[in-house]
């Protein structure tokens, strides 16, 4: 079992949107290539990848709502994007209201095609 941790002494770029974190285990976000920017977290899967920034996070939920299997601030990392689809991933991070997260899909898979 891990320490609880005390969200307001947390590095601010490891915090979750909810204030409600119970406990935290080291954050590994999987294969980031290079260091992000201070603030700004990167997580990956195969194909595509998640970015959040913590100063822009508003605590709107669309994320969690959206996406629980991905997004759970009770948990370390709370962003696992291997628990989601590319497209279902590039859906719901296009809700964040503030763009706090980001995403980016590389460039050898494709998009899936509009519909009118
Ligand atoms: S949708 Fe964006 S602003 Fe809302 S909680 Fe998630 S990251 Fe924060």
């Amino acid at each position: 079992m891990s320490d609880p941790v005390d969200p307001t002494t947390a590095p601010a770029d490891e915090r979750a949107p909810s204030p409600d974190v119970a406990r935290a285990t080291e954050p590994t976000p999987v294969d980031a290539p290079a260091a992000p920017p201070a603030g700004v977290r990167r997580y990956t899967r195969d194909g595509a990848a998640v970015t959040y920034e913590v100063a822009l996070c508003r605590h709107a939920g669309e994320c969690v709502r959206g996406l629980p299997a991905v997004f759970d601030t009770a948990r370390r990392p709370w962003i696992r994007p291997q628990n989601a689809s590319i497209d279902d991933l590039e859906r719901v991070i296009a809700l964040c209201p503030t763009r706090a997260l980001k995403f980016e899909r590389d460039p050898g898979i494709r998009a899936p095609a509009a519909t009118a």
